[in-house]
């Protein structure tokens, strides 16, 4: 049993039943999207919230890291969470960071730091627990490369098999995660698009278990427990007459290619209304890079996302190049809901900010995760966001996972001979 009511169609509103679809609503297709729907009133009482504010919404008693959050789970009562500890996950506030970027705070969420080194962890711990409810003998997944890594991951901690579609040019550290962890790892000739439709046959062909991106309805659910993570660091704002502090988080930037990691903030967001613990969400900034700005080009030109064709995608930040974003209808309602924006960074300024990030607080991001703090800069400059502005950034990977695009961003070592004369004459001393 778990507090799921029901799945609804983000484009018809159809609801069904959990038992009635696995993946997508039957009259749309892979564009049917489902949001996950709860009993909030039972989850309240699971909670204890009706007794009081407690400290916390996470509970040890209920599990580790984010299952501390398992009544907001779409997972039965008796599935055992995985092996690898997933979520719980470091917040630091950076006064250097907003120093430099000129706002009132920054904190930052290093999501880098799960068991496969980035937020995708939330996904496949779902995927994997998903999985065997359904009886399923294997997992697949089409992914750029860190969702894999992580169903690679979650899967070999449960003695699942896996069946990875990943494009032949996803950064070699995300290729090998998969191959130490046992996968069946299929390099694509082609986008990450063409690695998702593949998948998608693949796994009707043989009946696999399929984890991919906005197509299954419960990765989603996964990701938001990065927010109510935030929501028990931060004491987001609550409704009036509470006795917890207030620190309200202004902005939230996420990084976005599919826009399921900012889809699921969102959906966290809205359990936390569900639940009367937030009177008013914070702005979600969908960071996307110039070269994969699908979503960015649709918010500003109002164009219509069921209708807009696929883009040539191409940027250093692999984890959000995206040329048709899965989650698309999510993303829009996530920024358009919160009154937030979608924000445009090049390349160079995406490799810019992982040393600026990493010198500012000493969290190493792959490019994709430093892309957040690269859209702060972005928008402050802008005017998007003012001084007075609280922001959290999500650092969604770690930056071991591309240690080029690292390598090509940070100043070159000096190489010497080994004395010290040769050391002084390379100090300046
Ligand atoms: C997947 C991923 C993203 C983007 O998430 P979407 O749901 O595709 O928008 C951002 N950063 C990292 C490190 C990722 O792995
Ligand atoms: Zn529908």
């Amino acid at each position: 049993m778990s507090y799921v009511t029901g799945l609804r169609c983000v484009i018809c509103g159809a609801r069904y039943r959990p038992d009635q679809v696995r993946y997508v609503c039957p009259r749309h297709g892979n564009e049917g999207v489902l949001d996950v729907e709860y009993d909030y009133p039972a989850i309240s009482r699971a909670l204890g919230l009706a007794a009081g504010q407690p400290a916390t919404l996470a509970r040890n008693s209920f599990g580790r890291g984010m299952f501390a959050y398992r009544p907001l789970l779409p997972v039965d009562e008796s599935t055992p969470e995985p092996l690898l500890l997933v979520g719980g996950t470091p917040l630091y506030e950076a006064p250097r960071l907003a120093a430099a970027a000129g706002v009132q705070q920054v904190w930052v969420k290093d999501d880098g730091r799960n068991p496969t080194a980035s937020l995708k962890d939330r996904a496949s711990a779902l995927a994997v627990m998903k999985a065997r409810e359904a009886g399923a003998a294997v997992i697949t997944t089409a992914s750029t490369g860190n969702a894999a890594a992580a169903l690679a991951g979650l899967a070999a901690s449960t003695g699942q098999a896996t069946v990875i579609f990943v494009p032949a040019a996803a950064p070699p550290a995300k290729i090998a995660q998969l191959l130490v962890y046992g996968a069946t790892v299929l390099l694509v000739e082609g986008t990450y698009d063409d690695a998702f439709d593949l998948c998608l046959e693949a796994s009707t062909a043989f009946g696999w278990y399929c984890r991919n991106t906005a197509y299954n309805p419960y990765m989603a659910e996964g990701k938001k427990t990065v927010v109510f993570e935030l929501y028990d660091q931060l004491r987001l704002k609550p409704p009036g007459g509470s006795n917890l502090p207030e620190v309200a988080l202004t902005h939230l930037f996420v990084s976005v290619g599919d826009g399921c990691i900012l889809g699921g903030v969102y959906k966290g967001l809205r359990d936390l209304v569900g639940l009367g613990l937030l009177a008013e969400m914070p702005h979600l900034m969908g960071v996307q890079a110039a070269g994969s700005a699908y979503l960015y080009d649709a918010w500003r030109n109002g164009e219509d996302v069921l209708a807009k064709p696929p883009i040539q995608a191409h940027t250093v930040a692999d984890s959000i190049s995206a040329g048709l974003p899965r989650d698309r209808v999510k993303a829009m309602a996530a920024i358009r809901e919160t009154g937030g924006a979608f924000v445009r960074v090049t390349d160079e300024e995406i490799l810019a900010a992982i040393p600026a990030l990493a010198r500012g607080c000493g969290v190493f991001a792959e490019p994709a995760g430093a892309a957040a703090y690269a859209g702060l800069l972005q928008a402050v400059a802008q005017g998007q966001v003012g001084p007075e502005a609280r922001v959290a950034l999500l650092v969604t990977g770690n930056g071991l996972k591309d240690v080029a695009a690292a390598r090509q961003a940070a100043r070159q070592a000096m190489t010497i001979r080994p004395t010290l004369a040769a050391v002084k004459a390379a100090i300046g001393a």
